[in-house]
């Protein structure tokens, strides 16, 4: 130890100072505060260290420090230079570097000291690396995962909620995504658990290099991953989502064999789909349900598909009362031949008149109440309201027929028919008086049973309709087996005909196909008098869409009619 001359107001000139600073069994060390070079250190220091004391006087107190963490040294004794105070200042953990490069943990205390005159700063060392190192294990176990090295779903759940809480400070926006693999299982269960887990191995650093060095990504079950980023808009998002299921699609090789796995996912925005993590982690597990369900790469949280959706749960109450306060209203849209001749034939379509928000389209409220038993009472109320008014239309002289939509659960309601036929007595209706729309995608639920309620319907003389044909995963030889009158091809097909030929050919097959099968065909979405004519050179029986009319209250129909040019001639 050099000889330490103090200044007289110091304790450091106390010689019990110096015995204390000696034997001290705790490493201490004194280092001048403008150059940072030791002046003094004790024999603990050396022996912890391991540097002799003729190596640490020629060091300074930086060469101890990684170098990432000197910025943060030169503050502190700034800090300290700026505000002597008298006694022992303690810092928090910080990291040291000993003679052999290995980093311990420490806590010190620090006094500032005045000696020949400059200023010098006294430091107690306390060795935490045991509790540190042990406390930074507890941490990767309960956050990170033990296989892909990735942060675990708590550790992506604090750290969306941080992100979060960011992001409302500076007005930003933040995407989630939840990615789950596809295939994995299979393989985790034909190829053993050893090859399940070091293709999990391989996917880690693969998302995480293809999520970018802006992204958060853990694995947050035992097949699902999450990546968020800060600030990104929906089409970054979705190129990010492209870019990352790319990733996945590659083979992955372990061994001798390569894996392609694949997979799905979900997005949720804050703060459009919710502001907190869980809200935000549900919500992008919806939207990978509903791409799932519908086999598409990836789908964005829509509340529509949400069971669990307040406002949905909000709006099935209201429907509810709509029923029972009146607030339905029967709409038509006119079916015109291609053939000369009258129009004899309507699609029936609900429009709920909300008493606060007006106007609410059926695309809004039916794919929320068709899950439910709400769909029950619906199609009782469009069949009263249908047979009612093609009643009315016969005492006119009217001979229109009118199709009524039926969703998967009046299919699987084997009383539909008895129901319907009572329906019918009340006004001594004929079945040839209406008609029926059901989708292929309602048939495919359960097609044992709609098959058996659709028999019945056909034989009791009612027409029945393939509706939105082309979005659904049938085929036409399979609805060759179904009692199908009218195919209706979807209007996607129809209103992109004219620009996009793949679109056309669908139309094109689709009705040479169903003609070959003895149906007829109705071309939804005929909104224009370029679709007419492309349609009537194809051969198409009848056409529904905003060329012909939208659709407009049942009562107005008939006054339409006796306006409208469509009323006798097919001339368009
Ligand atoms: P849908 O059965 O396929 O009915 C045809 C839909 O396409 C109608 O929409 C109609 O207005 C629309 N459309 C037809 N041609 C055109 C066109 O040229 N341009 C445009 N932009 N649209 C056209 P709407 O009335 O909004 O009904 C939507 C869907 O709601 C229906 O599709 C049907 O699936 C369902 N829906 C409507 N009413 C009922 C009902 O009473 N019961 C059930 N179960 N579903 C219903
Ligand atoms: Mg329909
Ligand atoms: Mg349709």
């Amino acid at each position: 130890m050099k000889n330490i001359e103090v200044n007289q107001t110091n304790a450091v000139a106390d010689p019990w100072y110096q015995a204390l600073f000696e034997a001290n069994p705790q490493p201490m060390y004194i280092y001048d505060a403008a150059t940072l070079g030791y002046l003094a250190v004790n024999e603990a220091a050396t022996a912890h260290y391991g540097f002799t004391r003729d190596e640490f006087l020629s060091m300074t107190t930086r060469d101890i420090r990684p170098a990432e963490d000197v910025p943060a040294l030169l503050e502190e004794v700034a800090q300290l230079r700026a505000t002597p105070q008298t006694g022992f200042l303690k810092s928090g953990v910080r990291k040291h570097r000993k003679k052999d490069g290995s980093i311990i943990y420490v806590e010190t205390a620090k006094e500032l000291l005045m000696l020949d005159g400059r200023q010098a700063i006294c430091v107690l060392v306390n060795d935490v690396s045991a509790r540190e190192l042990a406390s930074r294990q507890i941490e990767r176990l309960a956050f990170y995962d033990d296989l892909t090295d990735l942060p675990n779903r708590a550790k992506l759940r604090s750290d969306l909620e941080e992100a979060i809480a960011r992001a409302q400070g500076t007005g930003t926006s933040l995407a989630l995504l939840v990615l789950e693999l596809v295939r994995f299982r299979e393989i985790n269960y034909t190829m053993g658990h050893v090859t399940g887990d070091q293709l999990l191995k391989r996917i880690g650093p693969r998302l995480r290099q293809a999520a970018g060095d802006n992204a958060t990504v853990a694995r947050i079950s035992n097949v699902q991953f999450g990546v968020f980023v800060s600030d990104l808009s929906a089409r970054e998002a979705m190129h990010l989502t492209n870019r990352l299921l790319n990733t996945l699609k590659d083979p992955v090789p372990v061994g001798e064999i390569s894996y392609e796995l694949g997979a799905h996912a979900g997005i949720a925005f804050f703060p459009g789909h919710g502001n907190c993590a869980d809200v935000l982690l549900r919500h992008a597990d919806i939207a990978l349900f509903q791409a799932r369900k519908v086999g598409r790469d990836y789908a964005i949280y829509d509340a529509v598909h949400d069971p669990y959706d307040p406002q949905r749960l909000a709006m099935l109450n209201e429907f509810h009362k709509a029923i029972k306060e009146g607030q339905l209203q029967l709409y038509c849209q006119p079916k015109a031949s291609f053939q000369t001749g009258p129009i004899t034939a309507a699609e029936a379509l609900v429009r709920w008149w909300h008493p606060v928000h007006g106007l609410i389209l059926p695309d809004r409220f039916i794919p929320l109440i068709e899950p439910t038993e709400l769909i029950q009472p619906l199609t009782q109320w469009m069949l009263k309201a249908a047979i009612h008014q093609c009643y009315q239309w016969r005492q006119q002289g009217r001979k229109i027929s009118l199709a009524v939509n039926l969703s998967v659960r009046n299919l699987l309601d084997p009383d539909l028919p008895d129901t319907i036929d009572g329906l019918l007595k009340i006004w001594g209706a004929d079945p040839h008086w209406m008609g029926f729309e059901v989708t292929e995608s309602s048939i495919m639920a359960d097609p044992l049973a709609s098959l058996r309620v659709l028999d019945e319907l056909h034989q009791m003389g009612f027409k029945l309709f393939v509706d939105d044909f082309g979005t659904g995963y049938s085929s036409l030889s399979y609805l060759m087996k179904l009692p199908v009158d009218v195919i209706k091809i979807d209007h996607s097909f129809t209103m992109n005909m004219i620009e996009d030929r793949h679109a056309a050919a669908i139309v094109k097959s689709t009705i040479e196909i169903a003609h070959n099968l003895g149906m007829e065909v109705v071309a939804e979405g005929t909104a224009s008098k370029e679709i007419w004519e492309a349609l009537a050179l194809l051969g198409c029986d009848q056409a529904q869409g905003d060329y012909v009319s939208v659709p407009m209250p049942a009562k107005e129909f008939s006054t339409w009619l006796d306006h409208s040019s469509w009323a006798c001639s097919t001339a368009g």
